[in-house]
């Protein structure tokens, strides 16, 4: 009996668009919701620190790949009883679980035809950059003239954008016509040369209802604050969203001015929960980002409400998503719990096992 391996060279990919066909198809497969293809010179315009040439100087195309968040995954936190499910399965499971393993294999099957590829997804944890695109001082430094700091990080929003997949909304969330906000986004640097898809040209997604604005709990969204970018000749404007609110806000924290000492979560000042938290302290992450208490109140399921009762995505379901009034916490009372909850009689023998 010989080994066995996987076939090489077994494809052809050097007509573009019978390359793209493949591909893509590849990309389904492998797990991709959506997949759409962008030539490397629509980053032309793309930051220093943004810059895919700046990882693959002969990148010739950028494959974008969209991972819907089930809404089922959305349903515990709508309900305000179960949160983890979206950021374990929904948000940190897709980012570090499942969406690693298509792009790594869709990466695989690109080099097992003799091209190299990149896979890509939301693990950004080393880049040079904050959350507002400045290069971060005293963490890295080039490695020679001309080089970006590392690490780069490429927007998957705008790469998804640049891919076809759909619009970048008000929120500044990405749209897709299947899902709307709710997915997540990865990519594949490659070599290869693949014929582009066209900018998203479908059928209106964001059309500035503002519901995102009016459900964050945070109030992150300023109406009179955009950014405006140009992307590939395409304009393209979202709200200037304030990512410290949102990164306190989204964690399930409000800011404390009360003097207390014992605050929800270790911050640069004292916090407590937000009526949108039903958590005395804030829930550990779940795998290395999955702390989204606030279950995108706003920028994901009030905007996904909004463009159901639409009719625009394509994912449709039999039942709308909210069924029962939005509830919210008042902290200033105690807690009434339901018939049945049941706590250990002797106090200090908790255990944590699942
Ligand atoms: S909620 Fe409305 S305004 Fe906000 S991103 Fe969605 S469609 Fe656009
Ligand atoms: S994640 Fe939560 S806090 Fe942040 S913008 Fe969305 S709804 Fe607001």
């Amino acid at each position: 009996m010989a080994i066995m391996t996987r076939r090489f060279n077994e494809y052809d990919l050097s007509d573009p668009k019978a390359a793209a066909q493949l591909v893509k198809r590849r990309a389904i497969e492998l797990g991709a919701d959506a997949v759409g293809i962008g030539n490397i010179a629509r980053w032309d315009t793309a930051p220093l620190q943004m810059d895919p040439k700046q990882i693959m100087p002969e990148c010739k195309s950028i494959i974008g790949m969209v991972f819907r968040v089930e809404r089922g995954s959305l349903r515990g936190v709508e309900e305000g009883t179960y949160f983890s499910n979206y950021s374990a399965m929904g948000y940190g499971g897709i980012t570090y679980l499942y969406m690693p393993m298509t792009v790594i294999n869709l990466s695989k099957f690109i080099e097992d035809q003799g091209y190299e590829a990149i896979p890509m997804g939301h693990q950004s944890d080393w880049r040079g950059i904050d959350n507002n695109g400045y290069a971060r001082k005293d963490y890295s430094r080039p490695v020679a003239p001309g080089r970006a700091q590392p690490d780069i990080m490429i927007h998957l929003r705008i790469a998804a954008f640049l891919c076809g997949l759909g619009e970048i909304g008000f929120s500044k969330m990405f749209l897709s016509p299947q899902f709307g906000p709710r997915c997540r986004v990865g990519i594949v640097l490659t070599d290869v040369e693949l014929e582009p898809d066209p900018i998203y040209d479908g059928p209106q997604l964001c059309n500035r209802c503002m519901a995102c604005v009016k459900a964050c709990p945070g109030k992150c969204f300023p109406t009179d604050k955009t950014v405006k970018v140009t992307l590939a000749g395409h304009e393209v404007e979202w709200a200037d969203l304030d990512m410290d609110k949102c990164d306190l806000t989204f964690r399930g924290a409000e800011r404390a001015d009360d003097g207390r000492e014992d605050t929800y979560m270790d911050w640069r000042f004292p916090t407590k929960p937000g009526s949108w938290s039903p958590f005395y302290r804030k829930p550990r992450n779940l795998y290395n980002t999955g702390q989204a208490v606030c279950g995108s109140r706003g920028c994901t399921r009030a905007c996904m409400m909004s463009l159901e009762a639409r009719g625009v995505l394509q994912n449709t379901f039999k039942e709308k998503f909210r069924r029962r009034p939005q509830w919210s916490v008042d902290w200033s009372v105690p807690p009434e719990y339901s018939e049945g909850t049941r706590f250990r009689p002797e106090a200090g023998k908790e255990s944590d096992t699942d």
